[in-house]
Formats: C-alpha cells, structure tokens, sequence
C-alpha cells in the first residue's frame, strides 16, 4: 500500500526536498494534496508532475490564478483556499502522512489538524509546535497522531533515543543540539547593526528559506529549537545545551546518565531527515551523498557568544516564564524578522524587538487554538510597535 501524503509548503525548500525524496519512491509514496501562499506557477509545474487531487493557495486571488492555470493545462488537480483547506487536506481522511513545512505561526491550526486526525505529522514547522506547546502535545496524544521530527537537530535526537519512550527519563542525562553558527560566527559583535538581508541570508551549509536563514543568522532558530526539544522530547529545559559545530557533520547528540553519548552523523542535507521521517522506522535512501571521511579536516565545538548572539537565552527565559510565553517570543520573531527583510530595522535590532514584546505582553495561560491565535495576534500588534519605534 502507497503512502498518501499531503505537503503543507510545498514549494518551499522543505516542500521540494521532500518531493524530491518521494519522487525517488514511486512505488511507495503518493502525494494527495499540496500547498503554498503566493508561488502560483511553482505550484503548478508541482501538480503537473505529482498529479494531487487538491492544491491549497493562500489567498482567494492566487487560488483564482492557480485554478485558471490548472484548468489550461488540462489537469484534473481541485484548487481551494486557505485557511479551512488547509485543516481538510491535513486531516482528510485519505491522507496517511502530513509534512508540515509552512513557515511560521500560520501552520499552527494544520497541524492540529492532522494531529486531531491522528495522522503521521512530520513536523518541520517548529513555530507550530512553539507557539502550541502543551496545546499542540494533547492535540497529538489525543488523536493517537504520531509525532516525527523532520528538524534535522531534533531529528538526530530522536534517531540517537531509545525507541521506548518510557526509558528516556531515566536514562536520559541531557541533549546536545548542536548549531551552525551561521554566517556571522567569526563576524566582529560591533558590525553585526550593518548587516544587509542578503548577507543574513547567506547559510554557510544550507539553502533556506528566507525566514530561517535569518533565524540562523541570530541564533533565534536554535532558540527556537530548544523549545521545540522540550516539547518533542518531554525535557527540562536545564537538560537541552547547545554547542556550535561549524561542519554541521553531526546533527546533535544525547548524553545518557552512565556520560555515554550518541550522535547521528551525516552530509548536511535535509533529504536525510525527510526521508528517515518518510519512512521510520524503516529506511529509504535520500538522495543525499554519504560522508567521506577521509574528507573531512576536523570536527570542531565551541560555545555560542552571548554577545553576539543575545537572543539565543529568550528561549530558556521563556521557557521558564507563564506558559504562553514562547507563543509571544514566537510571533515577535515573526515580526521582527520580517521587517529586517524589509529593510525596516537593522539586524541587531530583531532582539530588541524580541525582548521589549516580551516584557510588554503576560500571557494568561492560553488552553485552545483560539486563545493562542489571540495571544498571538497581541504580541504581532506590540512587536509591530516596537518595530515603528525603531523607524
Ligand atoms: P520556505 O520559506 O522555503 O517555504 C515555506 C512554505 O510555506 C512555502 O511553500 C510557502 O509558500 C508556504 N507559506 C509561507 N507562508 C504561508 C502562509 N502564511 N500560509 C500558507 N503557506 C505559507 O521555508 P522553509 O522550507 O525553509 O521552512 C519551512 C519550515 O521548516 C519552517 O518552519 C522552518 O523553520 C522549518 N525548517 C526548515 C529547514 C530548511 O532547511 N529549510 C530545516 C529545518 C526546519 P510560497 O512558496 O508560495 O511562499
């Protein structure tokens, strides 16, 4: 039996490498629906070639457009709108597999979805799982869903823990997320306000979109990632570290309490974690090339600087703060990312916007769906005022 499979973000860079991998199985996988925001003709050529029974744009004047095309084309593809498609074709009931690889808070609500569904949720949107936290885990639990991490860090962990989850607490000592470093590792603190997007955007190992490029760039993504760990993994947020590994060789590592550690190694390639994800706990190949050792200089670790990389801490913070917390951090990093690309703040000002939303919105222990669009909708309103301030 085929594998019926629904990609939220298709056409983004999880999107394709993951379209990549499935095309690789014909004979294993299906793709039943697909979708994206504004890329109307990246979408269709995706549909010409997969063939899905829906395609979701997000707005009504770019499903118009799509559909017009699709129909010149001959295809028998159905367009709909988001945001209710997006919920239908992630928990249709045809549909084994979501990938969830829209950026941002937005793939929230579909991913609860599928989760509702108890479908196979391969979750590269960690804003969803940030922003949904507890919400998000009783949405899975609830729906019998299987949660399977697509982050290449969370990823590793998840390939290096024990298969039995009932053994993690006491075996687990802590994890090792490991981090680039991005492009500004070695970049002197006091140049990093003269950062252009296009520089911000340069990943010195992998080709993002834009929105994580400039997270790496801060750091904020491995913030990110440490309150997805806590989440995906059911940690204390004293027992995640993070260490910088320029080479990006080994993925990330758990620490078990006898001091052993376990690693997942591999080329940084995310059709690696896409495909263990596809198909766990079998395995498929990838696509990706293998590591050749006798090619590689030197594996080397150092801490992350605080200096320059201030925002990193805001996830241990928030962490520790009232639960709704991370959903404020999450959408002031929206913002402020967004307005960096605009051009409409400097680089080293997106912490400061983090922070200051941080101290201006409490959240009140947000318990739905709803209260946390609605605590997140607050906190874009007191980022974006941040924001002006700096104009
Ligand atoms: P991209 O920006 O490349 O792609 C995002 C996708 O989501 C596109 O298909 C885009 O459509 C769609 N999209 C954007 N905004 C909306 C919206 N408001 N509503 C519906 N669809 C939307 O992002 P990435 O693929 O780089 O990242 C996707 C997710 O995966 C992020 O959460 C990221 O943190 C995570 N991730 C990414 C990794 C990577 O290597 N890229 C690694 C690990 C995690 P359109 O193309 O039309 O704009």
């Amino acid at each position: 039996m085929k594998q019926r499979l629904t990609i939220l973000g298709s056409t983004g860079s999880i999107g394709t490498n993951t379209l990549d991998v499935v095309a690789r199985h014909p004979d294993q996988y299906e793709v039943f629906a697909l979708s994206a925001a504004t890329r109307v003709d990246d979408l269709l050529a995706q549909c010409a070639r997969f063939k899905p029974c829906y395609a979701v744009m997000a707005s009504p004047a770019h499903a118009a457009q799509l559909a017009e095309k699709i129909k010149a084309n001959g295809l028998a593809t159905q367009v709909l709108q988001a945001p209710d498609a997006l919920e239908q074709i992630a928990s249709h009931p045809e549909v084994d597999a979501v990938m969830a690889a829209i950026v941002g808070a937005a793939g929230l609500a579909p991913c609860l979805a599928a989760a509702r569904a108890g479908k196979r949720l391969l979750l590269a949107n960690k804003e969803a799982l940030v922003v949904g936290g507890e919400v998000f885990l009783r949405a899975v639990r609830e729906g019998g869903a299987t949660l399977l991490p697509i982050d290449s860090e969370h990823s590793a962990i998840f390939q290096s823990l024990p298969e039995d989850r009932n053994c993690w607490a006491r075996r687990v000592q802590h994890v090792l997320l490991t981090a680039s470093g991005g492009p500004f590792r070695t970049r002197d603190p006091a140049t990093l306000r003269d950062v252009t997007p296009e520089e911000a955007c340069a990943h010195p190992n992998f080709v993002m979109g834009r929105k994580i490029s400039v997270d790496s760039a801060t750091m904020m993504n491995k913030a990110l990632e440490v309150i997805e760990a806590r989440w995906l993994f059911d940690l204390r947020p004293a027992q995640i570290k993070v260490v910088i590994h320029p080479q990006q060789i080994i993925h990330s590592m758990v620490q078990y309490v006898d001091a052993s550690i376990l690693a997942q190694l591999g080329t940084p390639d995310m059709r690696v974690p896409i495909a263990c994800g596809l198909a766990w706990p079998e395995r498929i190949a990838s696509g990706a090339a293998p590591l050749d050792f006798s090619q590689l200089a030197a594996l080397t670790f150092e801490e992350a600087d605080a200096r320059r990389f201030p925002g990193l801490h805001l996830s241990w913070q928030a962490l520790a703060a009232p639960r709704g917390t991370t959903t404020v951090l999450n959408a002031a990093n929206e913002v402020a990312v967004a307005a960096f690309l605009q051009r409409r703040i400097r680089f080293d000002q997106i912490h400061a916007v983090n922070r200051a939303t941080l101290e201006a919105v409490r959240p009140s222990n947000p318990d739905t769906l709803q209260a946390l669009l609605a605590l997140d909708e607050q906190s874009r309103a007191a980022a974006s005022q941040q924001v002006r301030q700096f104009q």
